[in-house]
């Protein structure tokens, strides 16, 4: 619960919010300078094309000049701006209005001349930008907002500001998502029919567990929702007891619950949550944060915080797993299917000198500590297995070489795409450990977008199917005599984690604001009897039947209150 504050990336027209100012006079000179300035621009680049294009063509400026100076563009704003609007809110619906006119006419010339009335609120906006590049002041109980909003624009938002994000893209495995549960906030993603330019700065409420969001709360609802965060605030505290505790069923099954992390500011809650470790901390979050690939210095100084953090409690660090919806600002990559393109692995391999600075890095950061794993993400043939094993092999080599004491960490893999569930026998033999990656192997297996909100409500990792692949896995493993983990959302959800366990799953790594919960569900629970439900989940034949028998078990054994908000 907190106040709206909308963000939207730099000349984007259409994800600028209204927003209230009280000197209009002031914003109307304002808005008058960066018409001026793009007036100036076309001007000159007319006068530069003079040679090139001929007279008629360049009669385009001359129009795009009119244009701006007319009354239908600056002068409707400026009135838009003296009734209280901001200038860039003001410019939004102007644009927006005409170009809807245009777009809507007879002639297909006068119709593509929509595209020139939004080209120069681009201009004007981006100069509106520059005089004034937004720097937002944010309140106390930020609930962010935005049509998409990226991990790395919430990552630039000082945490403790932070009550909760919405997104009108995405969904809950979305990473945003992601680093939003591992920050413990509220976040509702896929909100698709919210009116974003109409809530900056008002009060919002937003229920991550229903995905449902208040805007303008009446009090009745407001008091409702201080109550229900009271509760789940007391529920928390009653759960932190459980800190010291093992993670062992009433018979006496013992499972390792790990978190996940990717930011150093996670490791301090991650360290106080009792965690056995870290089962998967995303390097591709430092990367993100930076204005360039960060050094083998830079990140051997990260890593070796981590480790030396968690010490003597094994510290999984995964190698650079970007493109998909993970994007660095250094490293554009366009591509029409980011999920099925260059992606993880596949970029580390085609760039192995990225691979090899951080597999250094790693290593070193972990002499004398020797409590580093290393995980390779997207693994979907093993040739690729191969190919990074044997660069792994080089470094430690070079630096057995040169004298350092390093030690060779155990070697896992992500089983996250299907045709690796179908050899994890033969990835298995090769390494140490396997760690299923359930957000990215149900997006593939189920042929759903983990980001796409339309296709959201098909998006599910209690689908049989991925349940028999989980199974499958652990199967394999066994045979080989090697460990399994599960390190996707999957994992931090009671509900699902009951399941894992009753499958014979090693280890758990959650977000660390799931540990204490999933950590309730296993030492309320035998073996037998989560074993007997994993029996009765599997004579189901859907998702949905699936959660709702499972969410029926929760609330019958007097837990529901770790599926749903309130007590
Ligand atoms: C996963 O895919 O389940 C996973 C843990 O990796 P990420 O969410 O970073 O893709
Ligand atoms: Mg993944």
């Amino acid at each position: 619960m907190g106040k709206a504050v909308v963000i939207y990336p730099p000349a984007d027209i259409d994800a600028i919010p209204d927003r209230h100012i009280l000197d209009s006079e002031k914003e109307v000179e304002v808005f008058d300078a960066a018409v001026e300035a793009v007036v100036k621009d076309i001007t000159q680049l007319s006068e530069r094309l003079k040679d090139v294009l001929p007279e008629e063509d360049r009669a385009l400026f001359d129009v795009y000049l009119l244009m701006l100076n007319s009354q239908a563009i600056s002068g409707i704003t400026r009135d838009r701006i003296r009734e209280g609007n901001w200038a860039p809110g003001a410019l939004r619906q102007t644009i927006q209005e005409h170009e809807q006119v245009f777009r809507e006419m007879e002639d297909s010339y006068l119709r593509e001349r929509a595209d020139d009335v939004r080209d120069l609120g681009r201009r004007i906006l981006m100069h509106l930008q520059e005089e004034s590049p937004v720097k937002i002041d944010y309140p106390e109980n930020t609930v962010l907002v935005g049509e998409d909003i990226s991990a790395s624009m919430l990552a630039e938002i000082p945490s403790e500001k932070l009550a909760g994000v919405i997104s009108v893209r995405g969904s809950r495995t979305s990473h945003v998502a992601i680093l939003a549960r591992a920050m413990s906030i509220s976040a509702v993603m896929g909100a698709t029919d919210l009116p974003v330019a109409k809530i900056d700065g008002r009060t919002i409420i937003a229920d991550g567990y229903s995905g449902r969001i208040f805007i303008s709360p009446s009090k009745k609802v407001t008091n409702e929702f201080k109550r229900i965060i009271d509760e789940e605030a007391a529920l928390s505290d009653e759960l932190m007891e459980l800190r010291d505790l093992p993670a062992k069923t009433q018979d006496g099954i013992e499972i390792s619950l790990l978190v996940n992390s990717g930011l150093l500011s996670d490791i301090t809650p991650s360290l106080q949550s009792g965690a056995e470790g870290i089962g998967l901390y995303r390097t591709e979050f430092p990367f993100m944060e930076r204005q360039k690939f960060p050094s083998e210095e830079e990140q051997h100084s990260i890593y070796r915080q981590v480790l030396e953090s968690f010490h003597p409690r094994p510290v999984t660090l995964r190698t650079l797993d970007v493109g998909g919806d993970k994007a660095l600002p250094y490293f554009p990559i366009e591509e029409d299917n980011p999920f099925l393109g260059w992606r993880g692995i596949r970029i580390t391999l085609d760039h192995p000198e990225i691979f090899l600075v951080q597999i250094r890095a790693m290593i070193r950061a972990s002499i004398g500590l020797n409590n580093l794993k290393i995980l390779l993400p997207m693994i979907s043939d093993i040739s690729e297995l191969n190919d990074a094993l044997g660069l792994i092999h080089q470094v430690y080599g070079e630096l057995l070489e040169e004298g350092e004491e390093v030690v060779m960490p155990e070697i896992g893999v992500m089983i996250e795409v299907p045709s690796a569930v179908y050899q994890a026998g033969n990835l298995a033999r090769r390494v140490d450990f396997l760690s299923i990656g359930s957000n990215d192997l149900t997006q593939y297996l189920l042929a759903v977008d983990r980001n796409n909100a339309r296709v959201a409500s098909l998006y599910d990792s209690l689908h049989p199917a991925v349940i028999r692949a989980i199974l499958q896995v652990v199967e394999s493993a066994r045979v080989h005599d090697k460990p399994v983990s599960v390190c996707g959302e999957m994992a931090g959800d009671p509900i699902a984690a009951l399941l894992l366990l009753a499958m014979g799953i090693d280890s758990l790594s959650m977000s660390v604001s799931s540990l204490p919960r999933v950590k309730w569900v296993i030492r309320n629970i035998t073996r037998d009897r989560a074993r007997q439900i994993l029996s009765d989940v599997l004579t189901l034949e859907d998702a949905a039947g699936i959660r709702k028998y499972l969410n029926e078990t929760f609330e019958e054994a007097g837990m529901g209150g770790l599926v749903r908000a309130g007590n």
